[in-house]
């Protein structure tokens, strides 16, 4: 937490917290853990203010952002020693251009009406409810190389309940975005505790961090586990249940 700074720390540390405090978690004039619903009005939950205006784009804008990244991607391919006029590089900036767009889809997403539209329904379940095993690409903000892996999200209805394929919809939505697996996990889980107002939501994510395994720092075909519990979650014998739930079968 960029607040809490060690009264130990150099004052290198604490300059760089400073710095760290302009994250996406905290660039709001109010943190969205705090006072802020997670899901605005705008229903665009909680992007950053560059990302929002790229969602109002026009096809020329768009296409001015596409030849500005490509324009960096081509300094990139020259400074690592690269001919940026060979046949197979050509077309590399533009496509990657493309493609970075694509990943970050996220940022553009409308929660309420591209992902959530119709299916959140009255009904009398208060029984948990676990999708598991829903495959996410994401990238991380550290290296902008891919994590990727499974969530798991259960949740215990309070007179609502929501469309199940809603609940990949949404990991996806947060998952093309630029991304730390632990605010991953957490964006999931609050994201659905405003739509929904249930008795507690509960996520975990298994990933496995490009950043890691290729460079040798993790061993290959280790994954990194984050959990998100809201609610009932909390209480040790929900989160228990759920647990067993997740591991039955396997
Ligand atoms: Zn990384």
């Amino acid at each position: 937490m960029p607040e809490h700074v060690n009264s130990a720390n150099s004052h290198s540390d604490l300059a760089k917290s400073v710095v760290r405090s302009s994250t996406p978690l905290n660039q709001r004039p109010v943190s969205p853990y705090t006072l802020n619903p997670i899901v605005e009005e705008d229903g665009f939950s909680w992007p950053s203010f560059g990302t929002r205006k790229r969602a109002e784009d026009t096809p020329e804008e768009h296409q001015g952002r596409i030849d500005r990244i490509s324009k960096a991607v081509k300094t990139i391919l020259e400074e690592i020693g690269e001919d940026v006029e060979r046949e197979g590089l050509l077309d590399t900036p533009q496509r990657y251009a493309k493609a970075m767009l694509y990943f970050t889809t996220g940022y553009q997403t409308n929660i309420m009406d591209d992902v959530i539209k119709n299916a959140v329904f009255e009904e009398d379940h208060n029984e948990m409810v676990i999708v598991r095993d829903i495959e996410i690409y994401s990238l991380c903000e550290h290296h902008l190389v891919p994590f990727f892996g499974k969530v798991h999200i259960g949740y215990i209805p309070n007179k609502k309940v929501i469309g199940l394929s809603k609940l990949a919809r949404l990991a996806e939505m947060y998952a093309r975005r630029l991304q730390v697996q632990e605010r991953l996990s957490k964006q999931i889980a609050m994201a659905l505790q405003d739509i929904l107002k249930p008795m507690g939501v509960a996520v975990v994510i298994e990933a496995t961090h490009m950043c890691m395994v290729s460079r040798g720092i993790q061993k290959t075909g280790s994954s990194t586990v984050t959990s998100s519990m809201l609610g009932c979650f909390r209480a040790h014998r929900t989160r228990e249940e759920f647990l067993t739930l997740l591991n039955r079968g396997r």
